[in-house]
């Protein structure tokens, strides 16, 4: 599985990287986000759909990091993997929807 190179988080653009799969093992992780380096990093050996929600999960952390959102860390755990088994499953039950909102807003208006 192909990762995309990076993601534009706010102003600042976190790349994408694949997370060696003996790290993460040793880790008990799927994935990790570095934000003073702006990287994420997903372990794909588990298949598409974890490596998925891998990075939507590590995606949230960077919006709360880069938009100051003030949680403390436990509670950002929390709120992160509920918002990634909420988001993730209605991309998977709804894809419908979330095309709509990407074709509806990166549509450009034709001068
Ligand atoms: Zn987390």
């Amino acid at each position: 599985m192909k990762l995309p190179a990076s993601v534009k988080v706010g102003a600042l653009d976190y790349a994408i990287a694949e997370f060696a799969g003996r790290d993460a093992a040793s880790r008990n992780l799927y994935g990790e986000v570095l934000h003073p380096s702006q990287r994420i990093h997903v372990d794909t050996s588990h298949g598409p759909a974890r490596s998925a929600l891998a990075l939507l999960h590590e995606f949230l952390h960077a919006a709360i990091n880069v938009h100051d959102i003030d949680v403390d860390d436990e509670k950002e755990e929390t709120i992160v993997r509920q918002l990634t088994a909420s988001i993730g499953a209605a991309m998977r039950d709804s894809p419908e929807v979330f095309r709509f909102l990407v074709d509806s807003l990166t549509q450009r208006e034709e001068a």
